[in-house]
């Protein structure tokens, strides 16, 4: 049997994605390939994408990347989930927080006990029992080690510099032997055969050839949207905002440890604080309203100095309808894109990264199985996704202003139509295939938006009445004494970054 042919990747595009797809190659295939990645200084990056998810310690550990290093160098602060203000009805908030909220007995998830307690009249707001909810709301963050209660650790993730991240990981990965070109893609050669792609004509006629394609190129997905022509499925009917205005502010006067999204008259508005400064922005639906009243709308409502003018970004929510063709996998922004309402764009990535390389066979002769494979799980995670998304929008109550009306006459996939059904009827829910976002978050938007159940699970019947109220009470004063020990998110971050950091302790 001949020896399959050396594995030659190249990444077209050096943002996040490009950056993060190099850096785990780099990391986990090591001297089994080399790996070129093509990016042009002429045209940049797209400059935003700052809130994460938890699951970005993977990342951080599968790269052998030291949080305390990470920190400092890309200015970031804690995240411990998002404020989602004004979302139900104008005046009113929740946090969906990471993490557990309250703690199920035996078998019995919290949920039920806290139902059955609404039915009693001794159960408070279900926020009450996230300790991460009571960390967040008193601006105070910490690590929290093996001195805290069991089951009671904070979960977070981080909010961070997007540029400063790849930069990051650009020095990680050229460490690692991963060739870096400047150049312009100009062109994509194909096998006249297969139709597998085979090079990259960068402008001043050079040609970086491979056998392995990762196309990072962005919102223009030049090798498998343009060469290889794969569609685009647009999702706009489900997540009809199509525009985003992107401003930098110095740090406000909190700095909070979580992301802050204001619904508005159109879409909403993204807070997220780091070290050195704010990253704003707002998400709006054009068909609503003009880029000048959300500028305008934007620029009332930051809380420090603007850095720069209001940049627009314009995208339709939506995926290639292969997310692998050919010898060509995208990832990122050149795969599609969801608003950033849940922050699950670089997760996309880091989860496109890893299924690639748990897929990927050691003869590229036939690509066939794994692409197959490739394509079905990341449809299931990007639908469930999008599902998520969508349930914020159409369980909204702020009637009277037309996109909101817009929002709640969407007619939603009838997978999402399953979960609101199971949860209304009891608070119920099953986790589908490995999708992302677990029992706790889809609990907490679910009520967050309104969706309340009026029963519970007969499980809950089983436990004596009397016990409820003491039950809940002991995990909601729980959380608050843990959360008023924790120092301060700024104090906290100043000590792990070594200096102080703009906006209030
Ligand atoms: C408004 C907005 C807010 C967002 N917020 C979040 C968030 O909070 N959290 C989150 O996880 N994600 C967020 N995202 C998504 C996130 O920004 C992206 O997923 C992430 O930055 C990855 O982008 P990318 O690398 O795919 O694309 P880009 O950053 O656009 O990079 C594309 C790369 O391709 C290169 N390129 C393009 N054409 C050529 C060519 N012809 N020749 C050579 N090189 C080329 C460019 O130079 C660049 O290096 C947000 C996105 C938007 C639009």
């Amino acid at each position: 049997m001949s020896e399959p042919s050396r594995l030659e990747v190249v990444v077209a595009g050096g943002g996040s994605a490009g950056w993060i797809a190099a850096a785990t190659l780099a990391r986990f295939l090591g001297d089994c390939a080399t790996i070129t990645l093509v990016e042009s200084d002429e045209i940049g990056t797209v400059g935003v994408g700052e809130a994460t998810i938890p699951q970005i310690h993977n990342l951080l550990i599968g790269l052998g990347i030291d949080q305390t290093e990470f920190l400092q160098r890309t200015n970031a602060s804690f995240k411990l989930g998002i404020e989602f203000a004004d979302w139900l009805r104008q005046g009113e908030s929740y946090i969906h927080s990471f993490g557990k909220v309250g703690r199920g007995v035996g078998l019995m998830p919290f949920r039920q006990l806290w139902l059955r307690g609404r039915g009693l009249g001794v159960a408070g707001d279900y926020g009450d029992y996230s300790f991460n909810i009571a960390a967040a709301l008193r601006n105070r963050f910490a690590i929290v080690d093996d001195q805290g209660a069991a089951g009671m650790d904070l979960a977070y993730a981080y909010h961070l510099d997007a540029t400063l991240f790849a930069q990051m990981l650009r020095e990680y990965s050229t460490d690692r032997g991963v060739r870096r070109v400047e150049g312009r893609i100009v062109s994509v050669e194909r096998d006249a055969t297969s139709g597998d792609i085979t090079a990259l004509q960068l402008s001043g006629e050079r040609r970086i050839a491979g056998n392995l394609f990762i196309d990072c190129t962005g919102f223009r997905s030049l090798l498998l949207g343009d060469a290889l022509g794969v569609p685009y499925i647009d999702w706009t009917n489900w997540l009809p905002c199509d525009t985003a205005l992107a401003m930098p502010t110095e740090t406000g006067a909190a700095f909070r440890p979580y992301t802050q999204s204001i619904a508005r008259k159109a879409g909403w508005q993204w807070r997220i604080p780091l070290q050195h400064r704010t990253g704003n922005g707002h998400v709006f639906c054009s068909a609503f309203m003009g880029e000048d009243e959300a500028s305008a709308m934007l620029l009332a409502n930051v809380e420090g100095k603007p850095l720069a003018d209001p940049r627009p970004i314009r995208f339709a929510a939506g995926h290639r309808r292969e997310y692998w063709s050919h010898n060509c996998v995208a990832l990122g922004l050149a795969a599609g894109f969801m608003e950033p309402l849940e922050s699950t764009s670089i997760h996309l990535v880091q989860s496109g990264i890893g299924r690639l390389l748990n897929l990927l066979p050691r003869d590229l002769g036939n690509l066939d199985a794994a692409r197959v494979a490739f394509n079905r799980f990341s449809t299931v995670e990007w639908e469930r996704v999008r599902d998520f998304l969508v349930l914020h929008y159409v369980a909204n109550e702020r009637v009277g202003d037309p996109f909101w009306d817009h929002c709640r006459t969407i007619a939603i996939p009838a997978t999402l139509a399953e979960k609101i059904a199971l949860f209304r009827e009891a608070g119920l829910f099953m986790r589908e295939e490995d999708e992302l976002f677990l029992d706790d978050s889809w609990g907490q938007v679910m009520i967050g938006q309104g969706i309340v159940p009026s029963g519970w699970s007969p499980l809950a019947d089983n436990v004596p009445g009397a016990d409820i109220g003491p039950f809940l009470n002991s995990i909601a004063g729980a959380c608050r004494t843990k959360a008023e020990a924790l120092p301060s998110h700024a104090d906290f971050v100043a000590r792990m970054a070594g200096r102080a950091v703009m906006g209030e302790a």
